[in-house]
């Protein structure tokens, strides 16, 4: 049975967008005693996806949120590797060892799916804290009175809450309703994804890279870049390919554009050939055009905010943006937690803000530099290259509740000189 929930700290909160940032959002908030609808424009008929890592910054709100981690079956990863890009031979292992001693959590990688389908299942669930989330599906969002609260969707339908968390994906609609408009232009990078099975792996006489529990690097120093790593319990390999977008001219956009495996290898001619064994065999590959965007100059209007991808869409070369949403989810939950009831939802909401815009534009930017230069990349980055480089204890060592607590009292300061 659902938990009791403090009505002193009850509000009706709408979420715009159920991927992995809206759903966490779910989570945290029904956890934090409110009412959540969540509000999707599809029914997750087309879910796609490949790996995603979640370091221990976001690792540490599934835990808190008491997600049960095995179900989203991870693998847990112990090495970062580098390879020499034609013959494959190892040139680097920087071991995580003692991570979950020194960040508190595993390092996770998890299948996009596999997280998606169990954080799903967590927001909806009739056990855990607080109330189950609703959720609405073909509800795609158009309009939005970001003072009232409320919603419209393509399909005729209104609604009204007393919050309203914008969670539409890098493509947001919602954003444009809040008078944000996104400044981007295409990266001369673009990436192919694609996934294969450790049955395909075993037969192509491959299993090494089942072994390794690691994610896996080629190249990185320029363009070209191959990302490797195994994930659903070790039952499927996903690699990320980076190439210079002239090559083929993508011009589409979206998460389910297929290729060919022919293609994918006739990219990457000199590479490692298991790597191009892996691409002609791979079972789903899709390709990826990236985008640099500017960071937007806010994220909350009236009763509403951004949050994931709608607020802060990133290159995937620190691989943080799924964490970022999580990080994100986790903002959203403890300010709206019984502890801050005192404020005003649009009081909340700034805080929301002020906690999570420095962080995510700083994620955003390092990642911009991350994607020609595998020593930006926290693991192989060091600050002894260069002071303020970004590194896995600035990521991964962040404390969030420590820090809404600190800027709630400069925040209480300055509200009561206004
Ligand atoms: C199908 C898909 C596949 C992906 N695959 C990968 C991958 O392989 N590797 C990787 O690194 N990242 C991938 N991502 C991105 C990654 O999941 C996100 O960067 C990260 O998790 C942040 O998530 P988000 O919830 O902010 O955005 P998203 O995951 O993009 O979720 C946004 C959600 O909002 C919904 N939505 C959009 N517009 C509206 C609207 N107007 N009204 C209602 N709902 C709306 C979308 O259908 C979607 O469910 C993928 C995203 C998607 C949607």
């Amino acid at each position: 049975m659902p938990s009791a929930v403090h009505s002193s700290n009850l509000l009706s909160i709408a979420i715009l967008g159920s991927g992995l940032g809206g759903l966490s959002a779910a989570i945290s908030l029904r956890r934090a005693g409110h009412r959540v609808t969540l509000y999707e424009r599809y029914d997750f008929g087309g879910e796609v996806g490949a790996s995603l890592s979640v370091a221990s910054n976001g690792s540490r709100f599934l835990e808190e949120w008491e997600i049960d981690i095995p179900s989203a079956k991870p693998v847990i990863l112990k090495n970062l590797i580098r390879h020499d890009w034609k013959t494959g031979e190892v040139e680097g292992t920087y071991s995580l060892g003692d991570y979950r001693e020194r960040f508190g959590t595993d390092y996770n990688n998890f299948h996009r799916i596999d997280l998606h389908r169990h954080l799903k299942e967590v927001a909806l669930s009739d056990k855990g804290k607080g109330q189950p989330a609703v959720l609405r599906t073909w509800h795609k969002a158009v309009g939005l009175d970001a003072e009232a609260g409320r919603v419209t969707f393509e399909n005729g339908s209104e609604a009204t809450h007393d919050v309203v968390i914008c969670a539409d994906g890098i493509r947001s609609v919602m954003r444009e309703q809040l008078g944000v408009t996104a400044d981007f232009v295409p990266s001369t990078s673009c990436c192919y994804r694609c996934i294969i099975s450790a049955d395909k792996l075993r037969e192509l006489g491959l299993d090494e890279f089942l072994e390794n529990n690691a994610i896996e690097f080629w190249g990185g120093y320029g363009i070209e870049k191959i990302v490797m790593s195994a994930c659903s319990d070790n039952n499927v390999v996903s690699c990320y390919c980076f190439y210079p977008a002239h090559k083929n001219d993508v011009t589409e956009d979206g998460w389910n554009i297929s290729t060919t495996g022919e293609n994918l290898a006739a990219t990457f001619p000199d590479l490692d050939e298991r790597m191009r064994t892996l691409f002609l065999n791979a079972e789903d590959i899709k390709m990826w055009r990236l985008y640099n965007h500017k960071p937007y100059p806010y994220w909350a209007k009236g009763r509403c905010a951004l949050l994931g991808d709608a607020a802060h869409p990133m290159m995937p070369d620190q691989s943080q943006g799924a964490c970022m949403a999580i990080e994100d989810a986790g903002a959203i939950g403890i300010v709206f937690s019984e502890k801050y009831s005192n404020f005003s939802v649009e009081d909340r909401l700034k805080l929301y803000e002020l906690e999570r815009r420095p962080r995510a534009t700083r994620l955003q930017e390092v990642s911009k530099l991350a994607r020609e230069n595998l020593s930006e990349r926290i693991g192989w980055s060091s600050e002894s290259d260069r002071p303020g480089k970004l590194t896995i204890e600035e990521v991964c060592g962040y404390d969030m509740h420590a820090h809404v607590a600190e800027l709630v009292s400069k925040f209480e300061l300055s509200s009561k000189r206004t």
